[in-house]
């Protein structure tokens, strides 16, 4: 929980702060309902959580002296409230031979990263992991996924620059069940600059691995960088469109006051949320817990 919370530090100093700032021994009026109101939008928890939580202010408190640690825990309250429902483990229990998970993002968003920090996590639990290098499009992106390979100790499947993803998908995939290896994580392109060649080129990752196992991949996960704020929902929306995106892992929440975005997110798209990444070492990627991230943004 330590590293949570100071992970949200900067969120949770711009939500705090401004709560202790409106709510110093004051009544609950029509000046005070607005100026939380236009908190809670400045940190990008977004229009239906905070219309939710004015209202039910409104209603229960209008009048009253209410306090900022009033305050916090209803808003604590009422973000664990729309995010519980999301938290879900990236926990493959080993049903499918091998575990195909596509990653996807934006370039810069955390993607090769967050494969190395899941890696290493699945590594730690047992499991053997097998990654492929299917952004073919970036010399750095191969590169640096082998050095988390090497770092990790687990074989990464990769070729020349400009290779067809697809079929090294398809090789990482038929590689991974001829050894009998649990996970295969596939990195991808993120240049939503050219969506359809984009949206083809995931299509064809996806059409590939299914001649293999129908049921692949087992999750097609959209990591996002908080710290761009409320374009995190442009971005979704933009990946709902290229992929079949089952659920998020949200990166760099340290680097950032606009952590609030993930209530937006989970409000808007409803999709489940796997992780959050809270800074730069293996142990801050979290599994994500709704109760604890609610406490950590309000304390
Ligand atoms: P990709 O282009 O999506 O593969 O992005 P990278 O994995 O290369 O990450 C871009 C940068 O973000 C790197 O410098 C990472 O170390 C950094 N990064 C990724 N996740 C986090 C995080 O949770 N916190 C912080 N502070 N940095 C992160």
């Amino acid at each position: 929980f330590g590293r949570l919370r100071s992970g949200l530090a900067k969120t949770s100093a711009k939500l705090s702060g401004g709560i202790g700032t409106i709510f110093t021994k004051k009544r609950l009026d029509d000046d005070t309902l607005e100026e939380l109101e236009d908190l809670l939008i400045m940190a990008d928890i977004g229009v239906p959580t905070t219309t939710r939580i004015i209202t039910q202010l409104a209603k229960d408190k209008f009048d009253q002296e209410v306090s900022g640690e009033d305050i916090r825990a209803i808003l604590s309250r009422e973000i664990e409230t729309t995010l519980a429902p999301l938290e879900a483990q990236l926990a493959p229990d080993g049903t499918h031979g091998p575990h195909v998970i596509l990653m996807t993002g934006v370039n810069g968003a955390g993607k090769t990263t967050t494969i190395g920090k899941l890696a290493q996590q699945f590594t730690a639990e047992g499991k053997s992991v097998l990654l492929a290098a299917c952004d073919t499009f970036r010399a750095a992106a191969i590169e640096q996924l082998t050095v988390w390979g090497e770092r990790v100790g687990v074989p990464v499947i990769s070729r020349e620059q400009g290779a067809d993803p697809a079929a090294l998908a398809y090789d990482a995939v038929a590689k991974a069940q001829a050894e009998g290896i649990d996970i295969v994580l596939i990195d991808t392109a993120g240049r939503l600059q050219n969506r359809r060649e984009l949206m083809d080129e995931l299509g064809k990752i996806v059409r590939v691995v299914k001649k293999l196992d129908d049921s692949a991949p087992h999750d097609a996960v959209l990591v996002l960088d908080a710290t761009v704020g409320q374009n995190a929902l442009s971005q979704t929306e933009a990946f709902l469109e290229t992929a079949k995106i089952t659920g998020l892992i949200m990166t760099k929440l340290d680097g950032t006051a606009r952590g609030g975005v993930l209530v937006a997110l989970g409000d808007k798209f409803g999709l489940p949320i796997h992780a959050i990444g809270v800074g730069e070492t293996v142990e801050d990627l979290q599994p994500f817990r709704a109760s604890a991230f609610a406490a950590a943004l309000t304390a």
